[in-house]
């Protein structure tokens, strides 16, 4: 079955993007590449296999449901990680499948003890701290709660790990706040050691703290939006390139979005185009309607502003985007006809439109508008 429009993913592409996120690694640091949110719209059953065959061995998802998707398709000895929600009914398949999991909540961990006394699998737990972002994790006085019972259940734990999250390592602005974290995880870390619990390996960094802060690195990062070809904020990227002197950007996008035209039409000057009066043709204009809306993830808030390509020229959306299909302005495209190729994102010709083209920007667009893809688009997966 052929959807609306197909995306393709670019094994080389994610390769480059790995070997890129590796080349920025202090010596011995893990990379464990981060799924959640379907592959940040990608496809974890496409991407996990496919970093797989990069070297990638170990992932992180938020949920079950994204654990058991990863779990499916990759390698018997593949890690997996879960970084945020375990539901009850779950807990016996995540012990038994050796996932292993944030711990942040007292009752959580009484429960992943419940069950690895009842199942006899032992719970793979990875230590989560408040540091500052006030979200998830254990503070001091809760710690000191927690641990008592994790170490008269060695036989049931293995404390994996201990971790925290920045808030908003993306951005100077937040530079005091995330070094009062560090300072606080390492406090945090000295802590558990005094009282005698060892976690296997320290992990904090996401994409951003991995670059901005070399030493959020420790044992392991956990990468997501670099390992499909984005910067985590436009700040990042120019202290990257500033730092290395790089001129160049070392990532690509590994998603090309394409479509066809399904239509096309003559509106005569002073008409209206689609619902409403959003759009008034001031000339007279050649129109071509895409299957695309915002049921496809192409959102409402590209009416009158997103841009595709076709014909290699960059073209704008006119009127509103409705559920299923966008129209175009092509009055100026040369030889326009139905079925020719359209590009959402990605490259025809010598224009290329990126995620962040798709209308207004806000500092976290790249991440929204990618999992907003939805899953049923098929997905093809390219050299
Ligand atoms: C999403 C997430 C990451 C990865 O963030 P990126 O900015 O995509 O690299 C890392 N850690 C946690 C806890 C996360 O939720």
């Amino acid at each position: 079955m052929r959807t609306t429009s197909v995306i393709e993913i670019s094994q080389s592409a994610l390769e480059n993007n790995i070997e890129f996120i590796k080349s920025t690694l202090n010596e011995n640091v893990r990379l464990s590449t981060v799924v959640k949110g379907n592959a940040y719209g990608h496809g974890i059953e496409y991407i996990v296999p496919m970093a797989e065959k990069a070297g990638v061995d170990h992932f992180s998802v938020f949920s079950t449901d994204e654990a058991r998707i990863a779990k499916s398709v990759c390698k018997p000895d593949t890690e997996i990680m879960i970084m945020g929600y375990v539901d009850e009914e779950d807990v016996d398949w995540v012990l038994e499948n050796g996932i292993s999991c944030f711990v942040y909540q007292t009752e959580q961990l009484r429960l992943f003890l419940d069950r690895a006394k009842a199942t006899g699998n032992k719970a793979q737990i990875h230590i989560e701290l408040e540091t500052g972002m006030n979200r998830t994790g254990f503070n001091r006085q809760q710690l000191r709660k927690v641990i008592p019972v994790i170490k008269e259940n060695s036989d049931h734990f293995h404390v994996k790990g201990v971790c925290t999250h920045y808030a908003g390592a993306e951005s100077i602005a937040n530079h005091v706040r995330v070094q009062k974290q560090i300072t606080r995880f390492n406090q945090g870390y000295k802590f558990l050691l005094l009282n005698g619990i060892h976690p296997e390996i320290r992990h904090s960094a996401c994409s951003a703290a991995a670059i901005a802060y070399p030493k959020t690195q420790m044992d392991m990062v956990r990468v997501g939006i670099l390992t499909y070809g984005y910067w985590p904020s436009k700040e990042t990227q120019i202290h990257y390139l500033h730092k290395t002197k790089h001129k160049l950007n070392p990532l690509r996008q590994i998603i090309t979005w394409r479509s066809k035209v399904m239509s096309l039409k003559n509106v005569k000057e002073g008409e209206f185009v689609g619902y409403g009066t959003t759009y008034m043709a001031l000339e007279k204009k050649k129109i071509a309607v895409v299957p695309l809306g915002y049921s496809h993830g192409f959102s409402r808030s590209l009416s009158n502003q997103g841009r595709v390509l076709i014909n290699g020229q960059r073209v704008g959306v006119v009127g509103m985007v409705n559920m299923n299909m966008a129209t175009v302005d092509v009055t100026y495209v040369d030889k326009v006809k139905v079925g020719d190729e359209v590009i959402i994102i990605g490259k025809q010709g010598d224009n290329y439109i990126t995620v962040s083209s798709f209308g207004e920007l806000s500092e976290q667009v790249n991440y929204e508008l990618l999992t907003r893809l939805p899953s049923r688009i098929k997905r093809i997966i390219k050299p």
